[in-house]
């Protein structure tokens, strides 16, 4: 793996690279792209790419728009289905205004923010490890599916197992380890699990994940999506993400005195997770469509409550297995896959920063199945649950401390404005489900 600008220049001549690209990602997390002639390699390592930011989703209006692109060396990656000769390489880069100073609205530097706060408390590493479901689609019109399969099936109900090898190919090209990969519970549903790595490393990859699998997809003629619920009735796409936090190479979430087999640290941050989730909601859920997928009955978490066994959660803490004490973790189940990973990464390990600064208290694992309590027994045991709506959501990160204190006020205004107008559009549509119920009957 290149370090320097100077290996990259290396690898350039080496593989006949004509075009650089620049990746950075807008606030809702599309990845954003220009290309730069290899030749001009050197200017971008020095004073960084200039370009006009006031189109960017999030980012600047026109008064303040010249934004500069730097290149980060250590990301340097051929892309796998570039051409064998005048090939085209990719560099994430971080945006900066033209001050030199770190761009507010950049989801990089927001990400990097929350990690210089996790180092002020002591800590080396927050690993994390998403798993991205996706659905191979026969176009982008309408869902229709490739095969009737379900969980784990194999060849002829699954037809996507030549993609998903490709794709899982690509991925390792382009720096990821690839875990392992099945099909998923819907019908031409799919999840590729790569091993967990430092959060920045990790949401740079999930943007390349995202990219990698619509582009092998598009090579076989079919269209791969993110959408978290794209059909009725049927699972959606989870990006459920398991995080730890690492001091001096040890894992500080486990204690192998504890009746779980967590520490202080990791049950406070866990807490964190559960006292925010409501307030976060609108970051890990982003679009009207989110909140489709997070209902009863679908392996997605509805209620707040954490659990080692029970996948209606919102919180898994996997089992201990002797010897495993690295692998100690949480896995939160509520993001979904078309999130913005450096917002949502960055959210969640300053929530669980907070719950260990402030000393939140763990409630008791709820171990029974969440989606069978009436409403009556939730009220009881206290369990809250996640926001209905896009239009709750917002509201309620509208009000947050927390979330202002992760986004920062420029980007939590604008992510605000954003998807208020997004509910606002949609609260009024009339759906064909209206006219099929009413239309005949009022
Ligand atoms: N697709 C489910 C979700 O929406 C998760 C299935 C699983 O447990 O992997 O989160
Ligand atoms: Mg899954
Ligand atoms: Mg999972």
């Amino acid at each position: 793996t290149p370090r320097t600008p100077e290996d990259v220049k290396r690898l350039v001549a080496e593989h006949d690279i004509r075009f650089v690209r620049m990746w950075f990602t807008d606030i809702l997390g599309q990845l954003k792209s220009f290309s730069v002639n290899a030749s001009e390699l050197d200017d971008a390592f020095e004073g960084g790419m200039g370009f006009d930011g006031s189109s960017i989703t999030g980012f600047n209006a026109v008064e303040e728009s010249d934004m500069i692109a730097v290149p980060d060396a250590s990301t340097f990656a051929i892309l796998p289905w570039s051409p064998a000769e005048e090939g085209v390489a990719r560099m994430f880069c971080d945006v900066q205004t033209p001050e030199r100073t770190p761009y507010e609205g950049d989801p990089r530097y927001i990400l990097r923010r929350a990690v210089q706060r996790m180092e002020s408390m002591g800590f080396d590493h927050f690993n994390v490890g998403p798993e991205l479901e996706y659905f191979l689609f026969k176009d982008a019109k309408d869902p229709v599916p490739l095969d009737e399969g379900g969980y784990f099936d194999l060849t002829a109900l699954d037809a996507g197992s030549d993609v998903r090898r490709d794709t899982a190919l690509a991925l390792e090209q382009l720096g990821m380890k690839v875990e392992y990969s099945h099909h998923e519970g819907g019908p031409s549903q799919h999840e590729i699990d790569i091993r967990y790595a430092d959060a920045l490393k990790m949401a740079d990859d999930c943007m390349t994940y995202r990219l990698t699998v619509k582009e092998i997809a598009m090579q076989h003629g079919w269209h791969a999506t993110f959408m978290p619920k794209p059909m009725t009735g049927e699972n959606g796409s989870g990006m459920h993400t398991h995080l730890s936090l690492f001091r001096d190479g040890r894992n500080a979430f486990f204690d192998p005195d504890d009746r779980f087999f967590l520490s202080d640290v990791g049950k406070a941050f866990i807490a964190g997770q559960l006292r925010h989730a409501r307030e976060m909601s609108a970051v890990f859920a982003q679009w009207v469509n989110s909140y489709k997928r997070l209902a009863p009955g679908y392996e997605a978490p509805v209620y707040v409550a954490w659990s080692r066994r029970n996948r209606s959660a919102l919180v898994r803490v996997p089992l201990y297995h002797p010897g495993k004490e690295q692998a100690t973790r949480m896995e939160l189940r509520c993001p979904d896959p078309a999130c913005n990973p450096y917002l949502v990464f960055a959210l969640l390990l300053h929530a669980g920063l907070d719950g260990i600064e402030r000393g939140y208290e763990l409630p008791e694992p709820m171990e029974r199945n969440l989606y069978h309590l009436s409403p009556d027994d939730r009220r009881r045991l206290g369990i809250e649950q996640l926001p209905e709506t896009l239009g709750e959501a917002v509201e309620l990160a509208a009000e947050s401390e927390l979330v202002l204190r992760a986004l920062g006020e420029h980007t939590l205004d604008r992510f605000v404005e954003i998807k208020r107008e997004e509910w606002e559009d949609y609260r009024v549509q009339v759906t064909r489900w209206e006219l099929d119920r009413y239309l005949p009957v009022l």
